[in-house]
């Protein structure tokens, strides 16, 4: 890119994220809400590392990736970038336990635990990277929540949340920070964060540690907000439209 194209997504990146902050703060007062609990996690997907260089200019410090194989190199791309710049990566994908070791090395946190035998790999990978000096902090997990129960979507129905997260607050590695879920294609968004706030809130009775509702992406970040999110998870209304497929 020339210096004036960096120049210019810079302009549109720093115009997109004012829209994005100032539409979280009026959600945060119409909820009631302080607008400093609800993070914004910017998911950067198929976008280069140039312009989560850009985001960390504008004072974005949490990115989000949903491919082991895009986030990894991503990541180490940005370290040759912006190295002093504070950031935390989550990854947001599904997920195949053969790629947990891979994922544990560039990962602060992942969102998309769904299972048990899930929620083991990235306990044995965490503690593996930790030995071997490839991390130096156990893993942060939110558990991916299926609102309507839909095996082919990922995530974990709701019913079974409880036995999830105490197989991941039991495994001594993993750190359990709370839910995170996608509202189901064609629901109404009010109604299915209502549902899984519900769920996040009987799940802190046990595990009281647990308080991240990842919740509310690009189109429904008000809804999730007036249901208690905590982490709105926003590509396209900050990053544009994306070109690729993602799946
Ligand atoms: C892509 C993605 C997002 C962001 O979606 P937008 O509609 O582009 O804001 C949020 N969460 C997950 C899990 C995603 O895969």
């Amino acid at each position: 890119m020339s210096t004036a194209e960096v120049d210019e997504r810079r302009v549109m990146l720093a115009a997109s994220l004012e829209d994005v902050r100032q539409r979280i703060a009026a959600a945060c007062v119409a909820a009631g809400r302080d607008p400093a609990a609800v993070r914004l996690l910017a998911v950067t997907k198929t976008f280069p590392a140039t312009d989560v260089a850009l985001l960390t200019d504008l004072g974005l410090t949490a990115f989000a990736e949903n491919r082991d194989q895009e986030a990894g190199p991503k990541a180490v791309e940005l370290a040759g970038l912006r190295g002093d710049a504070p950031v935390h990566w989550h990854m947001v994908g599904r997920l195949q336990r053969n790629k947990a070791r891979s994922v544990v090395a560039w990962a602060d946190t992942v969102q998309s635990v769904d299972s048990v035998r899930l929620a083991e790999a990235l306990a044995k990978a965490s503690a593996a990277a930790r030995a071997e000096g490839l991390r130096t902090r156990p893993l942060d997990v939110l558990l991916q929540a299926s609102i309507d129960g839909d095996p082919a979507r990922g995530g974990c129905p709701l019913p079974d949340l409880p036995e999830l997260a105490d197989a991941v607050a039991g495994s001594g590695e993993l750190v359990l920070r709370g839910v995170m879920a996608v509202a189901p294609l064609g629901s109404d968004p009010a109604k299915a964060f209502a549902a899984l706030s519900d769920a996040a809130v009987r799940l802190r009775e046990d595990h009281p540690g647990a308080v991240e509702l990842s919740a509310g992406m690009s189109g429904d970040l008000e809804h999730a907000i007036a249901h208690g999110s905590t982490c709105v998870r926003v590509g396209t209304a900050l990053l544009g439209g994306r070109r690729l497929a993602s799946p």
